[in-house]
C-alpha cells in the first residue's frame, strides 16, 4: 500500500475513476466539492469528504490553498489533480511539494515546460523530433512578415499558455492575419492570464495521434500504444480509439518511439501523452499533455494496465514493472464522449435534469460517469455526461459493440450526443477508419439527417413509454438523503 490516503482535488466521473484505484489498492480517498455539486454523487461515494466553500470555481475546485488545507487537516499522503481546474498548474506541484503533500503527476518545472506550447515545440525540434514550422510570440511587424514568408498559408495562431482548442484561428491570407493575433492574444490574457501566441504551419487533413507514456522518473519510460483522435469538432475530441486505424506497424513504432525521445527530453516523471499531428506518413509534434486525459480509458482497455493505479505507484516511488507498449496491447477500443449538448442546436450546452436513464452494459462495454435518474448536471462545469468504452477483438467487433451500445444507451430530459455518435457508427468513411480531423465539419449535415430520420425507430423511444408512470410523468430514482452520506464540513 504505498499511501493510507490521498485527496482527490476534482468533481465528477474523474473523481470517482480515481476513487476505483485507491479502493482498489486499499487506499481511503478524501473528496471535495463545491456548493454546486451539493447533489453530485462523485463526493458521496468517497471515505470522507469537505465542502469548499465559495461561489467562484477560484475559490473551489481551483484553490490551492484549500486543497492542501483539506489535504493536511484529513491526514492525506498524496493529490490527484485529475484532469482540467489544476491538473497543470506548477505553482500548484510547487505549494504541495512545499507542504510535503506528494503531487500525483509530473514536477512543476516538467510542467512549466509543457505548459508553454510555443517554446516546448522548440525543446522538441532541439532533440530531434519533427515540429511543424512556426514562429514564438513574433512582436513586430518585420518579425511577423518574416514569420509568413517562412510559413506560408494557411497558418494558425494559437494562444502559447492555451487549451481546450480556445483562442485558435486558421488563417488562409494576409488580411486576416491582424485579427487572429488580436484574438489569440485577448483570448490567451482573459483565459490563461498571458497574451503570447505562436503561429504554426497549419495542415488541411491530419489525423491526431498521441501516444500514452509512463515514465518512472528513474530511467523508465514506457509507451503503452497510441490513441487516435481525429473525429473532433472545432478542434475539441469527440470519438478516441486504440490502436489508430491509420498506421502500419512501422508508423506505430515510431510514434512511439518520437513519444519516448519527447518524455526524456523534458526529463517527465508519471502518467503523460505525447500529441501529433499525423499527414503523409509523418508525424509532428504538437505538445505535451502532463496529466491524465480524458480518453485514457481506451488505452486501459487495449492493455490492460490501469493507469491511475500505476500513476499512484509511481508517485509512492516504485519502479515500473511493466514490459514496453506495443507488445501489450490487444484488441481494439473506441470510446465517445457522451456530451449534454445538442448538436442539432450547433453543439449549445443542454443542462438540466436527467429524468430517465439506463446506461449500456454487456461483453467488452465500460462506462465512466457521475450521473444518476435524477441528476442535474450544474451548468458551471463541462458538459460530460459520461465516457462510454468499448473493447473488441478487432475494429470492425469494436464498431459494432459500439452501435449496439448506444443503441441501448438512454438518457432522457435532456439533449445529447448520443444521437449523433449513434448516426457516426453508421456512417461509412468513419467505419472504415478513412477519417481525418475535417471529418465532423465535412459530415455534420449529412450525419444530423440520420438523427432526424432515427428519431422515431430507436429503443429510447421503447423506453421513454417504460419510464413514465400511471400519469405520464418521468419516473426517477426516490433522491438519495443527504445525512445517508459521511460529509465532514469546516
Ligand atoms: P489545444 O491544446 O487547445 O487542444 P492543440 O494544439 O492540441 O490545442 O490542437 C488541438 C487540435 O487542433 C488538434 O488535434 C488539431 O485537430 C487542430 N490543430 C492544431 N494545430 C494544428 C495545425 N497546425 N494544423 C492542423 N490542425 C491543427
Amino acid at each position: 500500500m504505498p499511501f493510507k490516503k490521498v485527496l482527490i482535488a476534482n468533481r465528477g466521473e474523474i473523481a470517482i475513476r480515481v476513487m476505483r484505484a485507491c479502493r482498489e489498492l486499499g487506499i481511503k480517498s478524501v473528496a471535495v466539492f463545491s456548493g454546486d455539486d451539493r447533489r453530485s454523487l462523485f463526493y458521496r461515494l468517497a471515505d470522507e469528504s469537505f465542502l469548499l466553500k465559495g461561489d467562484e470555481v477560484s475559490d473551489t475546485y481551483l484553490s490551492i490553498e484549500k486543497m492542501i488545507h483539506f489535504a493536511k487537516k484529513s491526514g492525506c499522503e498524496a493529490i490527484h489533480p485529475g484532469y482540467g481546474f489544476l491538473s497543470e498548474n506548477p505553482d500548484f506541484v510547487d505549494a504541495c511539494e512545499s507542504e510535503s503533500v506528494k503531487f500525483i503527476g509530473p514536477a512543476g518545472a516538467t510542467m512549466r515546460k509543457a505548459g508553454d506550447k510555443a517554446r516546448i515545440k522548440e525543446i522538441m525540434a532541439e532533440h530531434g523530433i519533427p515540429v511543424l514550422p512556426s514562429s514564438n510570440n513574433p512582436a513586430t511587424s518585420d518579425e511577423i512578415r518574416d514569420a509568413v514568408a517562412r510559413i506560408g498559408f494557411p497558418m494558425i495562431i494559437k494562444p502559447s499558455f492555451g487549451g481546450g482548442g480556445k483562442g485558435m484561428k486558421i488563417v488562409h491570407t494576409e488580411p486576416e492575419l491582424e485579427d487572429a493575433i488580436r484574438f489569440a492574444r485577448n483570448l490567451g490574457q482573459s483565459a490563461f492570464g498571458n497574451p503570447a501566441f505562436y503561429i504554426e504551419k497549419y495542415l488541411q487533413a491530419p489525423r491526431h495521434i498521441e501516444v500514452q507514456i509512463l515514465s518512472d522518473g528513474r530511467g523508465t519510460v514506457l509507451d503503452l500504444g497510441e490513441r487516435d483522435c481525429s473525429v473532433q469538432r472545432r478542434h475539441q475530441k469527440l470519438i478516441e480509439e486504440s490502436p489508430s486505424p491509420a498506421l502500419t506497424p512501422e508508423m506505430r513504432c515510431r510514434a512511439a518511439d518520437l513519444a519516448v525521445k519527447a518524455a526524456r527530453a523534458i526529463d517527465y516523471e508519471n502518467a503523460g501523452t505525447i500529441e501529433f499531428l499525423f499527414e503523409d506518413g509523418e508525424f509532428y509534434f504538437l505538445e505535451v499533455n502532463a496529466r491524465i486525459q480524458v480518453e485514457h480509458p481506451v488505452t486501459e482497455m487495449v492493455t490492460g494496465i490501469d493507469l491511475i493505479k500505476e500513476q499512484i505507484k509511481i508517485a509512492a516511488g516504485e519502479d515500473i514493472q511493466l514490459p514496453r507498449g506495443a507488445c501489450l496491447c490487444n484488441g481494439w477500443a473506441i470510446e465517445c464522449r457522451i456530451n449534454a449538448e445538442d448538436p442539432e442546436n450547433r453543439f449549445m450546452p443542454s443542462p438540466g435534469q436527467i429524468n430517465g436513464y439506463r446506461s449500456p452494459g454487456g461483453i467488452g462495454v465500460r462506462v465512466d460517469s457521475g450521473v444518476f435518474m435524477g441528476f442535474s448536471i450544474p451548468s458551471h462545469y463541462d458538459s460530460l455526461i459520461s465516457k462510454l468504452t468499448v473493447w473488441g477483438r478487432d475494429r470492425a467487433e469494436a464498431t459494432a459493440r459500439m452501435r449496439r451500445a448506444l443503441d441501448e444507451y438512454v438518457i432522457l430530459g435532456i439533449k445529447n450526443t448520443v444521437p449523433l455518435y449513434r448516426a457516426i457508427f453508421r456512417e461509412p468513411e468513419f467505419l472504415e477508419g478513412k477519417h481525418d480531423t475535417t471529418y465532423i465539419e465535412r459530415h455534420l449535415p449529412e450525419l444530423l439527417n440520420v438523427v432526424e430520420k432515427q428519431k422515431h425507430k430507436t429503443q429510447e423511444q421503447l423506453l421513454t413509454a417504460i419510464f413514465r408512470d400511471d400519469r405520464g410523468l418521468p419516473v426517477c430514482d426516490a433522491y438519495l438523503a443527504d445525512d445517508e452520506f459521511p460529509v465532514f464540513y469546516t
